[in-house]
């Protein structure tokens, strides 16, 4: 839609500083919050109780001011504009106005490469999923801080793992995760125009870069982690019982750190081998990150 010279749908109908700026004064988001707890339409009157502001004057127009893009007037009250439930989810997440700060914690997660229990580590901006035996790092995304506020210690390095996991999926229906913006999935080898510097001379020959064409966030994953949200693989693993969006990685027999096998440079092609319980199934993988074939066979032990 970007690029067929039609009209574009959207309208910028305000500057980033003029809609940030509206929000600048602790009245107003006291109101969104109120908005957003009340769940449905609230009266002039409801609404101040429930900020807390005496003065109707002045309550008045810190709403007026509101009211258009955060806020929705309508003939029995006001409600919460989308605009204004995108702010809240953003300040409820923490990714706002929290930071991490704890000292590590142990997980039940096993290392893929040694066994080991790997060890959660708190950045302020993330969270490290590593292995104290090996010293494997994992994952170490930056996540938002709410993400482990609602979880129990013991669930920290899962509901990390799903929080990555949710973004590969996402990437998978091409959408950032962080701008709603267009994703470009690729599998790269070294050298490659998006490959990072660190994968030349690494174990890895090859890992799959997501990148975002609006925002520019951009990640990576091994191949075989990236594959996790292909539907082929997903339907390997629910004919094994597992149910991929709720089994942590680290729990699946056959991972391994090793990101896959390139059998073909030009074109690129590499192939992940999963077995669970009897069957083996060998899946084929092209740059998209496409799978190109799949064969499964009984497993020979
Ligand atoms: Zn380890
Ligand atoms: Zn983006």
């Amino acid at each position: 839609m970007a690029d067929d010279g039609a009209e574009k749908p959207t309208v910028e109908t305000s500057t980033p500083e003029a809609a940030f700026g509206l929000l600048s004064h602790e009245i107003r988001f006291g109101i969104l919050r109120a908005l957003h707890d009340a769940d449905g339409v609230q009266s002039f009157s409801a609404l101040r109780d429930a900020v807390g502001v005496d003065d109707p004057g002045q309550f008045n127009y810190h709403l007026g001011e509101l009211v258009g893009r955060f806020v929705r007037s309508t003939e029995s009250g006001y409600r919460l504009a989308a605009a204004g439930q995108r702010v809240v989810g953003a300040v409820l997440s923490g990714g706002v106005t929290m930071e991490l700060d704890a000292e590590p914690v142990a997980t039940d997660a096993p290392c893929p490469a040694c066994g080991a229990a790997m060890t959660a580590r708190f950045r302020s901006e993330g969270i490290a999923i590593e292995c104290p035996a090996c010293e494997l790092q994992y994952t170490d995304p930056d996540v938002p801080p709410g993400l482990v506020d609602a979880v129990a210690t013991d669930e920290v390095a899962d509901v990390v793992e799903r929080w990555g996991q949710r973004n590969r999926a996402s990437a998978g229906y091409g959408l950032c995760h962080n701008c709603d913006g267009p994703i470009t999935t690729e599998v790269v080898l070294p050298g490659d125009a998006r490959a990072p510097d660190w994968l030349d001379g690494d174990d890895l020959e090859t890992t799959v870069v997501y990148e975002c064409d609006r925002c520019g966030e951009s990640w990576h994953a091994i191949v075989p982690l990236a594959a996790l949200s292909h539907p082929a693989v997903m339907g390997f693993h629910h004919d094994h019982g597992i149910d991929l969006r709720t089994t942590p990685t680290w729990n699946l027999p056959w991972l391994a750190v090793d990101g896959g096998t390139v059998t073909d440079r030009d074109p690129l092609r590499v192939t992940v081998t999963m077995t669970l319980d009897d069957e083996t199934a060998t899946f084929t993988f092209d740059r998209d990150l496409s799978v190109v074939s799949e064969q499964r066979d009984p497993s020979e032990t």
